[in-house]
């Protein structure tokens, strides 16, 4: 196996484990000077100038073509900005509008809430009978039906890291006639995706967590080629606008993928974000995906060998799971920060799973040993049975 290891790019706390990667990435190494750049050089200095002097306005676009690149989405296909909540929404909404005389939005219940809610959402805005359907994730195939106009789905389950097969469901979604929305949130920077071969309509995304872009980082859209200059951005916004300062009073959509920018992209967020692209220039996202099952199989084997406590969540066919591994417990809060205290971190999912990420970038087997030392200790003895694990924070 290739070795894709590049610890030494990454700013990471001093013996502390990190297998929550797939929530927040850490920093790469290269940051810091890019951001100081940008604020001191160019912020600082140019001041709006910046806008064409130091291209912000085409970076939406150019970061764009570097996380599609990852995704296996055409140059020009891809484009950033707001967060993955508003680009379920304008995916959503503008699949939707492709299938006027079909009403039922088809999700599973494994969905990450945010994207049901803009779901809800839409439908109550949109009335006349339209409905958001969810099934369990093992039984979306079998409710695919052609009354449905768009099925909407994360490719891999944020809580148990169950992966659905993008391109068997996309084909299945076409057949019965709708339109298929991917949101790749635990995809992009996890697992090969070949979006142009999955001949998906839309995708989503966000990149502060596998693509490392930092809190906040902007999220990505794509839309098939073939359609980017028909869909209606359902977010009209100037920036999406054909010729934005021309501050006509009608919208134009813009052309192809820029049509779905809304507002003023996040400079300061995009330049980090393209900063940490860097670190994937070389990376073959087989040889990833690789090195992230045989991290998650030793991690596996390694607690269900030493912890009888914690039952696994995530599928064991490593085909079928993305890149993190998931446990229940009953006080799996207590346990997580218990453990986190300790220094290996991973997040808590309620009502009881204990998620950790595996990120082969930074990520090895010394690491994975040293990680499931600390759970058996804290699981093993009850550690975690301590008042002042047991105060759920906001942000868990
Ligand atoms: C992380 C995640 C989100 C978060 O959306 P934001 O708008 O970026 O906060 C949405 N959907 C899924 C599937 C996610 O995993």
């Amino acid at each position: 196996m290739a070795d894709i290891l590049k610890k030494d790019q990454f700013i990471l706390p001093e013996g502390v484990v990190y297998l929550d990667g797939n929530s927040l990435g850490p920093m790469p190494k290269t940051v810091p000077q890019r951001m100081q750049g940008v604020v001191t050089d160019e912020w600082a200095q140019l001041l709006i100038g910046g806008w064409n002097k130091a291209g912000w306005m085409e970076m939406p676009a150019r970061v764009g073509d570097s996380v599609g690149r990852l995704i296996g989405a055409p140059k020009g296909s891809v484009v950033m900005g707001d967060t993955l909540s508003i680009k379920v929404y304008q995916a959503l909404a503008s699949g939707v509008k492709l299938r006027p005389d079909r009403r039922v939005i088809l999700s599973d219940t494994g969905n990450f809430p945010s994207d049901l809610y803009i779901a809800e959402g839409l439908v109550g805005l949109l009335g006349q009978g339209y409905e958001l359907r969810t099934v369990a994730p093992e039984d979306v195939a079998e409710a695919i039906s052609d009354d449905i106009a768009v099925v909407m789905l994360t490719e891999v389950d944020y809580r148990t890291g169950r992966k659905h097969d993008m391109k068997t469901i996309t084909e299945m979604a076409h057949a019965a006639g709708a339109v298929m929305v991917w949101d790749l949130a635990h995809s992009a920077g996890a697992l090969p995706v070949d979006l142009a071969a999955s001949n998906c309509e839309f995708a989503v995304g966000c990149t502060y967590k596998y693509l490392n872009s930092g809190p906040g980082g902007p999220a990505f859209i794509y839309v098939r080629p073939d359609l980017a200059d028909r869909v209606e951005p359902a977010l009209a916004g100037w920036l999406g606008h054909a010729r934005p300062f021309d501050f006509d009073l009608n919208y134009t959509p813009g052309a192809g993928i820029e049509r779905m920018r809304v507002g003023t992209p996040p400079v300061l967020q995009l330049a980090a974000l393209e900063e940490s692209m860097k670190l994937w220039e070389d990376v073959d996202m087989n040889d990833l995906r690789a090195a992230s099952i045989a991290l998650q199989e030793q991690f596996i084997a390694e607690v269900e060998a030493a912890v009888p406590a914690l039952t696994l969540a995530s599928p064991r066919d490593a085909t079928v799971r993305g890149s993190q591994v998931s446990f229940r417990f009953e006080h799996g809060y207590a346990a997580m920060q218990a453990v986190i205290a300790r220094g290996v971190v991973g997040d808590f999912r309620a009502p009881d799973i204990m998620r950790f990420g595996f990120t082969p970038l930074y990520i090895d087997t010394a690491d994975v040993t040293k990680a499931v030392g600390i759970i058996a200790d804290v699981m093993n003895n009850d550690l975690w049975d301590d008042d002042q694990y047991k105060v759920r924070a906001r942000v868990t």
